[in-house]
């Protein structure tokens, strides 16, 4: 057994026993101030068992010494420093916040039906975009408080001028396991191999129609070869898992659904079928043009034989099925029918410097000016914290009260 600790301002927080094998740390939480009585009891019992525990598990001790200089607990000496996750950005439903999405851009070449209008645009203005220096300060203090995985997306990131020099500068920060990028496509092929020696661990390439003229009225986009040739370079540079995104919306693309599973399974990759969710410009949204995961897996089942894959973690998003007898994976992303909010662990950041602690949010939190009007590194954790705290439980699609976010997918970053 260890003692999993984090600490917040005036108080410290015990946030659990478990099994250090085990990364759910969830079986008790309970909060006492410092400096009272209370606190000096527990700080009593808490070095006990801290020491108790020293030859069973040194790096535990490493992380409570590095707290003690922040909650003023007492500890023993550290023997070994090898990193221990934090677990400090948790908000009020006991979610771990692990997963940074990071918009670069609200620009895209793109105008996919169930994300942009095709009339007219109000794309930030330039000075208000976060700056690459800006994003690599939050991503560090991010990772300081618990994150190990970044996804850069957009709009279309790859818009953004040189983004291989953030993926270079966020790659080399300390704590990061996961830094993956979402792109349309455009134009990834040729860049791809920088982006790999740049840090890239991961792709997803959106891709809804494997039908060449429908690809174009989805997106506008004329170019469906660039794309496909993005995927196979992915592949080819072992940018792996490379998954495919696709949107199904009925009576749109919800006749490729088969299509797609031999596309899965031909490439080696995995495509990833998503809900058509309420967060589109053009407030086309039904819940009748939403494909289902059950209605995916009966599409498929005469001809598929698929196996149910285990999820990694909780907080992944894609039921995952692997594709008997041959190559490739499906998976289902089903946040209207099934949704997954209980185990959410990300926050977003946009183009413009606001947290969005929900995709659903209908309030963001400003990062970007607190930061230009010179808070410190101290500062600003403390307003990440805080503001992980006001995480929503859930969305709301399908309650009677559901408001979509005044902002679609493209200005958030999905
Ligand atoms: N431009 C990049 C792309 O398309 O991959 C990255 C940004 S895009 C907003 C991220 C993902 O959100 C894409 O896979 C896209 O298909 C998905 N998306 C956008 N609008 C959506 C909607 N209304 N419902 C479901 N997924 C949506
Ligand atoms: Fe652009 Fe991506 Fe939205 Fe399509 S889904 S319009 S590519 S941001």
């Amino acid at each position: 057994m260890v003692l999993s600790l984090g600490s917040c301002g005036s108080q410290a927080r015990v946030l659990g026993l478990g099994s250090w094998e085990s990364s759910n740390f969830e079986l008790r939480t309970f909060t006492f101030r410092l400096r009272t009585s209370a606190f000096r009891f527990e700080q009593q019992t808490l070095r006990s068992q801290v020491s108790s525990l020293k030859t069973q598990d040194p790096r535990l001790i490493s992380y409570v010494s590095g707290l003690a200089s922040s909650s003023s607990l007492i500890c023993m000496p550290p023997a070994l420093s090898p990193k221990i996750d934090p677990v400090l950005l948790k908000d009020r439903f006991d979610r771990q916040i692990t997963d940074l999405r990071v918009s670069v851009t609200d620009r895209c070449n793109f105008k996919c039906s169930y994300c942009r209008t095709p009339h007219g645009v109000h794309f930030a203005k330039r000075e208000s975009l976060l700056t690459y220096e800006e994003i690599e300060r939050l991503a560090g203090i991010f990772l300081d408080l618990g994150v190990t995985k970044i996804r850069l997306t957009g709009g279309e990131p790859l818009l953004r001028r040189n983004l291989e020099r953030l993926v270079g500068k966020l790659s080399a920060l300390k704590g990061l396991e996961d830094l993956a990028l979402t792109t349309n496509g455009f134009n990834f092929y040729d860049r791809a191999n920088r982006f790999k020696n740049a840090g890239l661990t991961r792709v997803t390439i959106s891709l809804d129609s494997l039908r060449q003229d429908r690809f174009r009225e989805i997106t506008g986009y004329a170019d469906y070869d660039d794309v496909l040739r993005s995927i196979e370079t992915a592949k080819e540079l072992k940018l792996d898992p490379v998954k495919v995104n696709c949107v199904l919306i009925r009576g749109v693309n919800d006749d490729e659904i088969t299509d797609f599973a031999r596309f899965a399974s031909d490439w080696d990759l995995e495509v990833r079928f998503i809900e058509f969710m309420p967060i589109d410009e053009e407030e086309k949204w039904t819940r009748e043009r939403v494909v289902t995961g059950s209605e995916i897996l009966q599409t498929l089942k005469p001809e598929f034989d698929l196996t149910p894959v285990a999820r990694e973690d909780a907080s992944e998003t894609a039921q995952k099925f692997e594709i008997s007898g041959g190559a490739g994976r499906i998976g289902l992303i089903l946040p209207v029918s099934e949704p997954f909010c209980g185990n959410c662990s990300r926050v977003r950041l946009t183009a413009d410097g606001k947290i969005r602690t929900c995709l659903f949010s209908l309030v963001e939190y400003d990062v970007r000016d607190r930061m230009r009007a010179g808070a410190t590194d101290e500062e600003l954790k403390k307003f990440l914290i805080s503001t992980v705290l006001k995480k929503e439980e859930g969305h709301r699609i399908g309650e009677s009260d559901f408001v979509p976010p005044s902002r679609s997918m493209s200005y958030i970053g999905g």
